[in-house]
Formats: structure tokens, C-alpha cells, sequence
């Protein structure tokens, strides 16, 4: 009876310290098992005078079940530790700043549409909408390119089943502004133009900013102060500016401007052909052709326009020589900006 109260301390101690599951069964097995130490007692009973058999049986069972209440208590224990412990550790703590974050970077595209925004801005210019897909009197005929007029083949286009087109430059923007309001006009317009074309330095959808000036006695000098000093302060620097002859069928005279390079301050290179110069736009004086078809009196309004590519202007400034890299959207490009 002595030895069954001491094996009863003895295994509670040991269950007691069990610090896991598995030391756990261990110790039921030890105990309770079929060659457990309470199992061999209960064997062994039959050797017992036929007098003390009853009362040793009633205390062997009465330990069993002791220990088995013991190892119940701490089987509960064990698992609310371990569930604890592992709450605990897959815990989130909210409150604690995100890691590896990169923040977004504005495409140089857009930050060359805000630039010439700002700039224009600055001079007393509106920024204009219009919609991609045009008719063929905003795209073309109100510009002074009659149908079968040659000038329609210098702008590959893309036309819709019913005769509507992708347009293929700004220029309809002027022509809606014209026709839905009277002068003075001082605007721009900046968006996405389409034409077929796809190779090195072409690609079928492009951004063009074009802007437009209307008032009375606005001569050429106007459109040459303007876009000389708009050109100086895009590039931020005092960069040599020439202007050649050339010919659109919407103005009359036209002019191409070119800058000096500025890859090799104008003394010849790779990128400017060995010419020294760039050429970065279009203008001219509106064509009295244009302005009868919005309805504007030639006799006492004049006005000049032009037009440049957003993306050439871009690629310029920021020493981007492969057209491509600006539709690619790789992230590697773009977080440089
Ligand atoms: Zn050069």
C-alpha cells in the first residue's frame, strides 16, 4: 500500500513537469499501459492472500484513476499553452510600418505634359479638350485639307468603318475651340494622336501639344517671342533656337523650329545627324482658309499656331534616346523619374 501512495507522488511529480505532448504520452504509457507500472500491480494481485485481493484491487484502481485525472489536467494545460504560444507568435501587429515599400514616380511623359501646362500657363494660356476619335472636317477639311488634297497623305490614318478617324494631331481641339466661341484665344491642347506608323523612332499612338493664339494684331513676332521663350525655359537653358521655312497646309507662312543640340552644344554628334541642331516643332500663322471655315473676319483678327511631339520633347530633355522606353512601362526606366 506503501509503495502504490508513493508511486501515485511520484508519477504526479513527473506529470506535473511534463512540458510537452510527447513527454506527456510517455509518462501515460509508463503508467498506464499494457507494461505499465499500475498494469504489473493489477497482475499481480492474484499473488495477494484471497482476503487482501479486494481491498488492494480498490486502491490500485482508485490510483489509476487518479493519474489519469492528473494527466487529464495537464493535457489541457499543455494544449492551451501550445495554442497560446502559437497565437502569439503568428500574431500581426498592426501598428508597426510597412517594409520594402517603393513609392510611385510620375511618367516622364506626364511630367512634360504638367512642365508645358505650367509654362503656358504662366503666359496667359488655357488648356483645351477634345475627343480621340474626330470627323473628317474637325481632323482635316477645317484645317485646309480639302479630300484629294496631297497633305493627307503625309498623315497616315486610321479610319473607322463609318468614315470617322483616330485624329491624327491636336489640331481638331482648335478647330471646336474656334467654332464655339469668339476670340481672343490663348490655348493648348495636349493628348494622344494616332497615325500608321511603326518603326525606330515611330510608334502609332504619340502625344502632341499644339497651341493656338488669336487676337487682333498678333504678328509673327508673337509666335516668336512666345516659343522662344517657352522653349528656353522647358529646356532651362539658353538654348540657340533658329527658325526655317517650311510649309502646313493650315498656316501661312509656316516655320519649323529647330535648338541647338544638346547632347554636343551644337558642334555635331550621333543624335543631331551632324547638324548641330534638333528640330522640336511646327508653327506658323493660321491660313485665312481655316479661319473661313470657323467663321473668324480675317479683315480684324490674325493668329499663329504649333505643334510639337510630347514624347520627342520628353526624350530631349531627359537624354532618352530609345523612343520605346517611354510605352514599355518597365520599372527599372521609370523609377528614375
Ligand atoms: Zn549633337
Amino acid at each position: 500500500m506503501n509503495e502504490l501512495d508513493e508511486l501515485l507522488l511520484h508519477a504526479e511529480s513527473q506529470i506535473r513537469q511534463a512540458n510537452d505532448l510527447k513527454s506527456l504520452d510517455h509518462y501515460r504509457v509508463s503508467y498506464l499501459g499494457k507494461k505499465g507500472q499500475l498494469t504489473e500491480y493489477l497482475k499481480n494481485l492474484g499473488q495477494l492472500p484471497a482476503e487482501e485481493r479486494p481491498i488492494a484491487g480498490q486502491k490500485v484502481n482508485a490510483i489509476k484513476q487518479k493519474i489519469q485525472v492528473i494527466l487529464e489536467e495537464r493535457l489541457t494545460a499543455l494544449k492551451e499553452t501550445e495554442i497560446n504560444s502559437q497565437l502569439s507568435a503568428e500574431s500581426i501587429d498592426v501598428t508597426l510600418p510597412g517594409r520594402g515599400q517603393l513609392p510611385g514616380s510620375i511618367h516622364p511623359i506626364t511630367k512634360t505634359r504638367e512642365r508645358l501646362e505650367a509654362l503656358f500657363g504662366q503666359m496667359g494660356f488655357t488648356m483645351m479638350d477634345g475627343p480621340e476619335i474626330e470627323d473628317d472636317h474637325h481632323n482635316f477639311a477645317a484645317l485646309n485639307i480639302p479630300e484629294l488634297h496631297p497633305a493627307r497623305t503625309m498623315q497616315d490614318t486610321f479610319y473607322f468603318p463609318d468614315g470617322s478617324l483616330l485624329r491624327t494631331h491636336m489640331s481638331p481641339v482648335q478647330i471646336r475651340t474656334m467654332e464655339q466661341a469668339a476670340p481672343p484665344f490663348r490655348i493648348i491642347a495636349m493628348g494622344r494622336v494616332y497615325r500608321r506608323e511603326f518603326d525606330l523612332t515611330h510608334t502609332p499612338m504619340f502625344h502632341q501639344i499644339e497651341g493656338l493664339m488669336i487676337d487682333e494684331n498678333v504678328s509673327f513676332s508673337d509666335l516668336k517671342g512666345i516659343l522662344i521663350h517657352l522653349l528656353q525655359n522647358f529646356f532651362e537653358t539658353e538654348v540657340p533656337i533658329r527658325f526655317r521655312p517650311s510649309y502646313f497646309p493650315f498656316t501661312e507662312p509656316s516655320a519649323e523650329v529647330d535648338i541647338g543640340c544638346l547632347s554636343c552644344k551644337s558642334k555635331g554628334c550621333r543624335i543631331c545627324k551632324n547638324t548641330g541642331w534638333l528640330e522640336v516643332l511646327g508653327c506658323g500663322m493660321v491660313h485665312p482658309n481655316v479661319f473661313t471655315a470657323v467663321g473668324i473676319d480675317t479683315e480684324r483678327y490674325s493668329g499663329w499656331a504649333f505643334g510639337a511631339g510630347i514624347d520627342r520633347l520628353t526624350m530631349l530633355r531627359y537624354g532618352i534616346s530609345d523612343l520605346r522606353a517611354l510605352f514599355e512601362n518597365d520599372l527599372r526606366f521609370l523609377r528614375q523619374f
